[in-house]
Order: structure tokens, then C-alpha cells, then sequence
């Protein structure tokens, strides 16, 4: 292999076309505020928050000044047996802006590993209290729960489960909420789908409900194409879980830390779940960690319980990393300082008119926005889904606009610090783009 070879191919990248990435490389060498620098020299405005998780924007002076100052003082401490003062402020701040009763804290090093740990704490509490026939977990279609073998057997997207064996046994998956017949150009939530959560009443009796122990969704799902609950959807999952005795997760890995304007979509919709796994906008992208926020009493279940010296046989390596700890005080500091979850909600309404005025154009055959999300749907072409939204995100590159894809869907996840002007910017840009693709 040549040098130049071996510099593409021995990185073999993440949910990537490698070779088609190796022909076409898009590189990205710098970032501040709203953009990337490209490799060469371009100005690239960042509609994606990264991966829907730099939402205070790139490089911000408060959380570059805290890390460095975090990792010539304290590089790494084990959180096993031992803590550093940071990570239980950290761990406390949570909880007061997450609802109650969710007043725990258990911290990971990813989105994966909230969702892994998520479904091991609900497992554990079930067994801590004489319950240990609960072992079915319920995931949904098209749901994205990471990519652990917790995490994908919960989860509903086909190519992610399919080349990966038998998956964990004793789950089953609710219905998506998708429906373009009779939702489609909705602003916000649609208003036609929440009989869909009355599956879980059938599932729940198809399996016996005493042998369930929790039910996992994303309150809004984003990796899958962004789709946004029905009205009164998740407060009837809720009531379900409640007649059955079912735990409720959320998995707002996406939408914790201000993407929907609060800092948890359990919050903006008022349905509080028993767990809430995040990551992402924790530490704004700077260090990877994640941590799932838990109820009360599923805490005090493991602590009561057990009679042993360690209560739950789980954790990781790089749980309340120090520098990760520092990246997330000064994120949530940076949020508050900034009022930045009020500055999302207030830029929503500018939002939702720019997204939506992309209706109309070539291919656009759905859009749906909530909060600072925005979704176009294209219509596939024959026979090549997704080569359509590849074809956009580039052109939206040579445009100097980053864009994600799914399918044939392009997603929107600003960082919520976008002005007025840059709304109107970007979607000039991507009415350019679908006007110009084929
Ligand atoms: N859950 C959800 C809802 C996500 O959107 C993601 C990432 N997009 C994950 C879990 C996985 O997070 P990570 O990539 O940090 O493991």
C-alpha cells in the first residue's frame, strides 16, 4: 500500500461510504461559532451542531479556558472507590434541572452507553425488588438507541440490527409514528398518531406485562429521519407504563440541553419519564460523555437493597472524567450565562417559517420542524434510496453548508446560538441546493 493509500484506508471511518469518502474527502481543520474551516480554506456553516451536539456553538472561550485549565491540574482520576469534587457538583446541577423525581446521576462516556446503562438500571431495579421476572425490554420502530448490542437490539433501524447476530432475546418494538398520508408539512407535533402508544397495551398482554421491565423512546427520534411525536403520544405511553408497572425511558440524547428551547424534552412535554439518558450537549461535544438521570426510586432500590458494599456491578473507565466534567460544568454554565434555552425558544418561530419555505421545491416531499430540529424529506429515487440526500449533503458542502443525511432525509440541528440572519442565509442556500440537485 502506498503512503497516500494507507492515509485514506487505514482509518476505517464511522457510518460512512469509506471509498466514496476516500474520493471525495471532505475535511474539516478548524471551527468557531456557526462554522467549520474547511481544509481548503472555506467558510462552512455548521447546521448540525456537529452531530446534534454542539449547541453552544464552536470553540467557546468559557468551555476551551475550563478544559485546559482542568487538564494541567487534574488529567484523569478513577471514579471507582474514589471522586473528585467535580463530578458530584456536576452530578447535583444535573439533577436540579431535570424533573423531579429524577435527582440521580450515573455518567458514561457516550450516547451508546447512557442507552446500555438505561436498560441495565431498569433490569437491576426490577431484581432489587423481587421483581426479577421483568426482563423484556420494548423499543420502537425506527427508533435510535446507539450502537452497543443493548443499544441496537432496542432499536428499530433494520441495517443496524441485521448483520449483527441474534441480539439480546426478550424484546419486542412498538409501531413508528411516521405518517405522511396524514401528517405531512406539520408544523410541530402532528396531530394524528397517539392511539399508536395503545400498542403498547397489546404488546404488554401479548407477552404478559409482569414479565416487562421498561419501555424505551426517543421523545423526538432524530437519527432516523426526525420525527416528532404526536400530540398526547407520550403522555399516553406514560399512563400505560403506570397501569403496568413498566419503566419509562427516554432517550434524549439529542434533545436534553436546550435543542427543543429546555433542558429536556421530558420538561417540554411534560411527561417525566423514570430514565433519562444524555449525552451530546452535555459537554457541548468538547470531551465525549454521556449520564443517565434516574429516579428516586430506582436509586434508593439499589442503595436499600442489596446489603453489599457495591450496589450495582456497572460503570466505566472514563465515568465523571475529569476533563469531561469540566467540559459539561462550563457547557451548563455557558447555556445559563447565555440564555441560550430561552434564546432556542424564542428563535423557533424563525426557524419553522425558513424550514418551511423550502416547500414547494423539486423532490420535497415532507417537512416537519420542532424547536431548533428541522426535517426535509426527499422523495427517493427509483430503486437508489438515499442517493438523493447524499447528492445534497454534498452539494450542500460545495455550498458551504453542513447538512446530515438519513436516507433520503436531511436533518437540522443547529447550534442554538444561529442569528435571524443566519436562518435566512441557510435556507436560501438549501432552496439552491434542491433546485440544483437532480
Ligand atoms: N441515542 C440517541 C437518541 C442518539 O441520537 C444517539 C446518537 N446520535 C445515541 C443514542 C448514541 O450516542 P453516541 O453516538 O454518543 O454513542
Amino acid at each position: 500500500m502506498t503512503a497516500a493509500q494507507n492515509k485514506m484506508s487505514s482509518f476505517w471511518m464511522p457510518f460512512t461510504p469509506n471509498r466514496d469518502f476516500h474520493d471525495d474527502p471532505r475535511m474539516i481543520v478548524g471551527a468557531d461559532g456557526m462554522y467549520y474551516t474547511s481544509a481548503d480554506g472555506r467558510q462552512i456553516m455548521d447546521a448540525t451542531a456537529g452531530l446534534w451536539c454542539v449547541n453552544a456553538g464552536h470553540n467557546d472561550p468559557l468551555i476551551v479556558e475550563a478544559v485546559q485549565k482542568q487538564v494541567a491540574t487534574l488529567d484523569y482520576a478513577p471514579h471507582f472507590n474514589f471522586g473528585t469534587p467535580q463530578s458530584f457538583e456536576l452530578a447535583s446541577k444535573l439533577a436540579s434541572m431535570f424533573p423531579d423525581p429524577l435527582n440521580h446521576v450515573f455518567f458514561t462516556g457516550s450516547g451508546s452507553e447512557s442507552v446500555d446503562t438505561a436498560l441495565k438500571i431498569a433490569l437491576h431495579y426490577h431484581r432489587m425488588r423481587g421483581d426479577g421476572a421483568r426482563t423484556r425490554l420494548i423499543g420502537r420502530e425506527r427508533g435510535y438507541h446507539g450502537v452497543g448490542f443493548g443499544g441496537i437490539s432496542v432499536g428499530g433501524i433494520v441495517n443496524n440490527r441485521k448483520h449483527f447476530g441474534g441480539l439480546l432475546t426478550g424484546v419486542d418494538h412498538l409501531p413508528h409514528t411516521h405518517n405522511l398520508e396524514k401528517n405531512a408539512f406539520t408544523k410541530g407535533c402532528p396531530e394524528h398518531g397517539a392511539e399508536l402508544a395503545e400498542d403498547l397495551v397489546r404488546i404488554a398482554e401479548l407477552h404478559d406485562p409482569s414479565t416487562i421491565a421498561a419501555v424505551i423512546v426517543e421523545p423526538m427520534a432524530g437519527s432516523t429521519g426526525v420525527l416528532m411525536p404526536p400530540v398526547g403520544y407520550l403522555k399516553r405511553l406514560r399512563e400505560i407504563c403506570d397501569q403496568y408497572g413498566i419503566l419509562l425511558i427516554f432517550d434524549e440524547v439529542i434533545t436534553a440541553y436546550g435543542r427543543l428551547g429546555k433542558a429536556s424534552a421530558a420538561e417540554y412535554f411534560g411527561v417525566t419519564p423514570d430514565l433519562i439518558t444524555t449525552a451530546k450537549g452535555l459537554t457541548n461535544g468538547v470531551v465525549p460523555m454521556g449520564a443517565v438521570i434516574i429516579d428516586e426510586k430506582i436509586y434508593n432500590s439499589a442503595m436499600d437493597n442489596t446489603g453489599t458494599p457495591i450496589e450495582l456491578f456497572h460503570g466505566y473507565t472514563y465515568s465523571g472524567h475529569p476533563l469531561a466534567t469540566a467540559a459539561a460544568l462550563a457547557t451548563l454554565k455557558s447555556y445559563e450565562d447565555n440564555d441560550m434555552f430561552a434564546r432556542a425558544t424564542a428563535m423557533a418561530p424563525k426557524w419553522e417559517d425558513g424550514v418551511h419555505s423550502l416547500k414547494g421545491l423539486p423532490h420535497v416531499k415532507d417537512i416537519r420542524n420542532l424547536g431548533l430540529v428541522g426535517a426535509i424529506e426527499l422523495e427517493s429515487r427509483a430503486g437508489a434510496v438515499g442517493a438523493r440526500g447524499m447528492e445534497a449533503m454534498k452539494a450542500a458542502w460545495a455550498e458551504g453548508v453542513m447538512i446530515r443525511v438519513t436516507g433520503d432525509i436531511i436533518a437540522l440541528s443547529p447550534p442554538l446560538i444561529i442569528s435571524e440572519e443566519e436562518i435566512q442565509t441557510l435556507f436560501g442556500k438549501l432552496a439552491g441546493v434542491l433546485k440544483n440537485i437532480a
